[in-house]
C-alpha cells in the first residue's frame, strides 16, 4: 500500500504513522525526521534547510521533492506511508509524477482543532535515539523524561515552542489544507477526528487500511 498522511503539525501523523508501519509492514518516510538527520550530520542539505525549520517556513520545493523521490527508491514492494510530505499543490503534483503510473492508494486527513494544537506541539517530547513520540500530559513515558524503548533522555523540538508552532499552522493552512481538496479530486481520502484519544484514532484508521488490506490480498490472489 501506498498511504499519504495529511493534518496539520501536532494532528497526530508521527504518531500513527508508527502504528500502521508495524501493522501493514510498509516504510514510514517522515520529511522532516530526514531533514532533521540531515542537521543532526552537519550536511549541506541540513544547512540549508535550517533556517526555513527554524522559523517555521516550509524549505522550498526543488530540496524537498529531490529528497523524498530518493527515500522513495528505497521503499519495499509492500509500500510506504509518507508522513509531512507533500505539503505543497507543487509536491503533490511531482510526487504523482514520480510515481508514474504507481498511484497513492489511501490519503488519511486528520482533522483537528487549531486550538488543540498548541498544547500538543508545546508538550511533545522525542526520543533522538529511536523516535518515539511522548506527550508530557497524553502520552507519558514510564519514567519521566526517559524513552520507554531504549532509556535514551527525551528531547523537545527546537521549533515546538508557541512563536513557532503559530507560524507552522498559518503555513499549513495557507500552503497544505489545499491538498485535501487537490486528493479528493484525485483519489481516495478518508477523513477522521484527531481530536479523540490515540487509540480511538488509530482503530479508525485500522479499520479503513484493513480493507483496503484485504482488497490488494484478493486482488494479488485472483491476478
Ligand atoms: P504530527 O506528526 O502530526 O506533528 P505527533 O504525532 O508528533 O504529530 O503528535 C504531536 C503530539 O501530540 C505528541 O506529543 C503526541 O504524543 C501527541 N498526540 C498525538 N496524537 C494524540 C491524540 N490523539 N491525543 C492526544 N495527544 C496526541
Ligand atoms: P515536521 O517534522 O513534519 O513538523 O516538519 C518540520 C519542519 O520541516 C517544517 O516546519 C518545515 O520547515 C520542514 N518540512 C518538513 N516537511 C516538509 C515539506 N514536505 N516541505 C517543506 N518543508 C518541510
Amino acid at each position: 500500500m501506498r498511504i499519504v498522511l495529511l493534518g496539520a503539525p501536532g494532528a497526530g501523523k508521527g504518531t500513527q504513522c508508527k502504528n500502521i508501519v508495524t501493522r501493514y509492514g510498509l516504510l514510514h518516510l517522515s520529511s522532516g525526521d530526514i531533514l532533521r538527520q540531515e542537521r543532526a550530520a552537519g550536511a549541506e542539505l541540513g544547512k540549508k534547510a535550517q533556517s526555513y525549520m527554524d522559523s517555521g517556513a516550509l524549505v522550498p520545493d526543488e530540496i524537498i521533492i529531490e529528497m523524498m523521490a530518493k527515500a522513495i527508491e528505497q521503499a519495499p514492494a509492500s509500500g510506504f506511508v509518507l508522513d509531512g510530505f507533500p505539503r505543497t499543490l507543487n509536491q503533490a503534483v511531482e510526487l504523482d509524477r514520480a510515481l508514474a503510473k504507481l498511484k497513492i492508494n489511501a490519503v488519511l486527513n486528520l482533522e483537528i482543532d487549531d486550538r488543540l494544537v498548541a498544547a500538543r506541539m508545546t508538550g511533545r517530547r522525542s526520543c533522538p535515539q529511536c523516535g518515539a513520540i511522548y506527550h508530557v500530559d497524553n502520552l507519558k513515558p514510564k519514567t519521566e523524561g526517559v524513552c520507554d524503548n531504549d532509556g535514551t533522555e527525551l528531547v523537545q523540538r527546537a521549533d515546538d515552542n508557541p512563536e513557532v508552532v503559530a507560524n507552522r499552522l498559518e503555513t499549513y493552512h495557507r500552503q497544505t489544507e489545499p491538498l485535501v481538496d487537490y486528493y479528493k479530486n484525485n483519489g481516495t481520502v478518508y477523513d477522521f477526528d484527531a481530536g479523540k484519544d490515540v487509540d480511538e484514532v488509530k482503530a479508525s484508521i485500522f479499520e479503513e487500511l484493513d480493507a483496503l488490506d484485504k482488497a490488494f490480498s484478493a486482488d494479488a490472489v485472483s491476478n
